[in-house]
């Protein structure tokens, strides 16, 4: 009974976007055609030796417990590939295995946040960082994007106006969940001197590092003094295909990653055996399938963001990076009449059957926001349905 309930558990939030998925079913099941852009699933299938690898586990026993922080071969396989993409030399002491990326974001606020302590997560952003500091008696403080000509950047106002003694930890989420916002060096090394300056404890939220469509990935960690005071946040989710698997970690130095593991000793123990067995077989066996679910994914964002721009009063850049896209609807939803941009989303939902997010799922406004955007994943939908789905869009914007 709700009357039971601790008084911590009304500081908890969610992710609304799961509501979306059931509004959308429930249209699915009446008979309604859904053009699915809400869930940032992937529909491909985990690359096979990866799925091998892991009834092979199953097959030899290794259903046990394990090590709390992992099975070694995994930390040192994670240290290895993630050191060598970030121009660090890793070890295994580096790495802590955990059941997916987003545990990592409350067993790190958990172990370097004191209440009261100011935390710095960027808005619109994963809900999850805000309800993780609130839960734990942190004081939220988002930051802002700037919507530039190529994409976003970040809100350097928003950021500097906000930092004070009290603040101990800085949430960044480069190739960023909704915005695709992708730092240039400039941004990132006038970041990384922020964190440096006032002494802050950084989160690097890396899931889309790997979901790159052109160049390479960069992670602050590889600028000077980073390393040391960041937490990197790895999950096996997107790039292999592997969302519910639940197989991620944190990555950093040995002291910060080590009190990350205390937490797993007190709530699962361990993550499962054999699928990290299937990690390490994803981190050392080809890369066939994971460059075949890129160049699918390019086509799609391709596709997309052309019939995005072809529909009056919708404007979006050509993402480097992620599978969302976050094109702003503020004309399209004037020419409408809409109000609100939940609103908007209804109505393209009941007219067209096209489902996507808002940026109200990704945290409250900030003071002072004027434009409006909606976020399609284009991770789950074939070419042929973004047309067809995008195409309906369209007829419905430009009448
Ligand atoms: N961070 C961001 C920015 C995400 O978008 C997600 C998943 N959508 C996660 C963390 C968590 O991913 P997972 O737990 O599947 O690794």
């Amino acid at each position: 009974m709700a009357k039971h309930l601790a008084k911590r558990m009304n500081l908890l939030g969610t992710e609304t976007a799961f509501a979306v998925g059931a509004e959308a079913a429930e249209l699915a099941a009446k008979g309604v055609k859904i053009y699915s852009f809400h869930l940032g699933d992937l529909d491909m299938l985990t690359p096979k030796h990866i799925r091998e690898a892991a009834t092979r586990a199953m097959d030899e026993g290794k259903t046990g417990y394990c090590p709390n922080a992992g099975i070694a071969p995994l930390r040192e396989a994670l240290a290895e590939d993630v050191g060598k993409a970030r121009g660090l030399a890793l070890d295994a002491r580096n790495v802590s295995v955990q059941p997916g990326g987003k545990p990592v974001i409350g067993k790190f606020v958990m172990a370097f946040m004191n209440s009261g302590d100011e935390v710095l997560y960027p808005n619109p952003g994963f809900p999850i960082y805000e309800s993780m500091i609130r839960f734990h008696g942190g004081m939220p403080k988002p930051y802002g994007f700037i919507e530039t000509g190529s994409g976003f950047a970040l809100d350097f106002d928003s950021i500097e106006s906000q930092i004070s003694p009290a603040t101990k930890l800085f949430i960044y989420n480069n190739y960023h969940n909704p915005t695709s916002a992708a730092s240039d060096d400039e941004e990132m090394k006038r970041l990384a001197e922020l964190c440096e300056k006032h002494d802050l404890i950084v989160l690097s939220d890396e899931s889309y590092f790997d979901i790159l469509y052109e160049g390479r990935g960069k992670s602050i960690v590889s600028l000077p003094e980073m390393f040391e005071r960041t937490v990197i946040l790895y999950t096996f989710s997107k790039k292999f295909a592997m969302t519910g698997w639940r197989l991620g970690a944190a990555i950093g130095p040995e002291d910060l990653v080590g009190a990350i593991s205390r937490f797993n000793v007190n709530d699962e123990s361990c993550t499962a055996q054999f699928i990290q067995w299937a990690g390490v077989a994803a981190l050392k066996g080809p890369l066939d399938e994971y460059h075949e679910m890129m160049s699918t994914l390019k086509n799609r964002r391709d596709v997309a963001v052309e019939i995005l721009n072809s529909m009056k009063g919708v404007r979006v850049a050509r993402p480097q990076s992620t599978f969302y896209l976050f094109p702003n609807v503020t004309e399209a939803m004037e020419r409408l009449g809409t109000v609100t941009v939940e609103e908007f989303r209804k109505k393209v939902l009941d007219e067209t059957g096209v489902s996507f997010t808002t940026r109200n799922h990704f945290g409250s406004p900030l003071e002072g926001e004027t434009r409006s955007y909606i976020r399609l994943a284009y991770s789950g939908i074939g070419v042929e349905d973004i047309r067809e789905g995008l195409g309906r869009m369209k007829e419905m914007l430009d009448q």
